[in-house]
C-alpha cells in the first residue's frame, strides 16, 4: 500500500467526530495528541484491516480514491515505483518475464499497433540506433544474407540483366512461387530435375525481359536445347498459371 493514502470518506468523518469528544475530555491538547498518537500506533493492524474491508465492499470508489490519489501525486508515485523496482529488482523483473510469456498475444498486437501510429518516430530511433551500432548491424545483415543466399541470386540475375539493357524485377520470392507453381517440374518436359535453371520464354538476346512473366523452370537439358531460339509457342505448364 503507499503511504498517505487517503482514508475513506465515512472514515474520515467518524474519526474527527471521535477526535472532538476526545479532546474535550482531555483539557491539555498536547496531552490528547500524543495519548492518540500512541493510539493510532498500537491500533495500526487493526485500523488498516477495517480499511480494507471497506475498500473490498467498495471497489468503484475506492477506484475512483485512487485515481483521484495517483492524479494529484503522480511525482510521488513515479519516484515510489523507482525506488521499490531498484528494491525488489529480481521480483520486478521475474514479474515482467512472466507478464510478457502469458500475454504475448496482446502485446504483439498492440506493438504492431505502436508501430503503424509511430512509423516516423520509430525510422528516426532505428536511424539513431544503426548510426551508433554499425558492428551490430553489419553482423545481422551478413547472417540475413548467409540465411537467404536466394535473395543474392535474384539480385545477382536481376544485375546480369539489367547490364544487356533488359527490364530485370523478378524477385526471390517470385522465383520461389514460380518454382511452387510448377511443382519443381521443368516447364517443358515436366521432370523434376535435381538442378533447376530459369529459362526466359523470350530469350533476354531477342528483347525478352527477366520478369516473374517471361521466367519459367527448366531443367538444363531443355534449357541448353532451347538455347536462344524463341519456342513456336509458350510452355504448356506455363498456361496453367
Ligand atoms: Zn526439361
Amino acid at each position: 500500500m503507499i503511504p498517505g493514502r487517503l482514508l475513506p470518506a465515512h472514515r474520515v468523518v467518524a474519526v474527527s467526530r471521535w477526535q472532538a469528544a476526545f479532546r474535550m475530555a482531555f483539557k491539555d491538547p498536547e496531552r490528547a495528541k500524543a495519548y492518540q498518537r500512541r493510539w493510532q500506533v498500537e491500533h495500526r493492524a487493526s485500523k488498516n484491516a477495517s480499511t480494507q474491508r471497506w475498500r473490498d465492499a467498495n471497489p468503484e470508489t475506492t477506484r475512483a480514491q485512487n485515481n483521484l490519489y495517483n492524479m494529484a501525486h503522480r511525482e510521488q508515485r513515479r519516484a515510489y515505483s523507482r525506488t521499490y523496482a531498484a528494491e525488489h529488482l529480481e521480483q520486478v523483473q521475474s514479474k515482467g518475464r512472466v507478464y510478457r510469456e502469458t500475454h504475448r498475444v496482446e502485446l504483439r498486437a498492440a506493438a504492431k499497433a505502436y508501430a503503424a501510429k509511430h512509423t516516423e518516430q520509430l525510422r528516426i530511433s532505428r536511424r539513431v540506433y544503426d548510426k551508433a551500432h554499425p558492428e551490430i548491424i553489419r553482423a545481422r545483415r551478413h547472417a540475413f544474407a548467409k540465411a537467404h543466399p536466394e535473395n543474392r541470386r535474384a539480385k545477382d540475375g536481376r544485375r546480369r540483366a539489367r547490364k544487356n539493357g533488359t527490364i530485370a524485377t523478378l524477385t526471390a520470392a517470385q522465383w520461389k512461387a514460380i518454382l511452387t507453381a510448377y511443382k519443381g517440374r521443368c516447364a517443358y518436359c515436366g521432370v523434376k530435375p535435381k538442378k533447376i535453371t530459369q529459362d526466359h520464354v523470350v530469350p533476354l538476346s531477342r528483347g525478352g525481359a527477366h520478369t516473374a512473366e517471361n521466367v519459367v523452370p527448366a531443367c538444363i537439358s531443355c534449357n541448353l536445347h532451347k538455347g536462344d531460339r524463341q519456342p513456336p509457342t509458350l510452355p504448356a505448364v506455363r498456361l496453367l498459371l
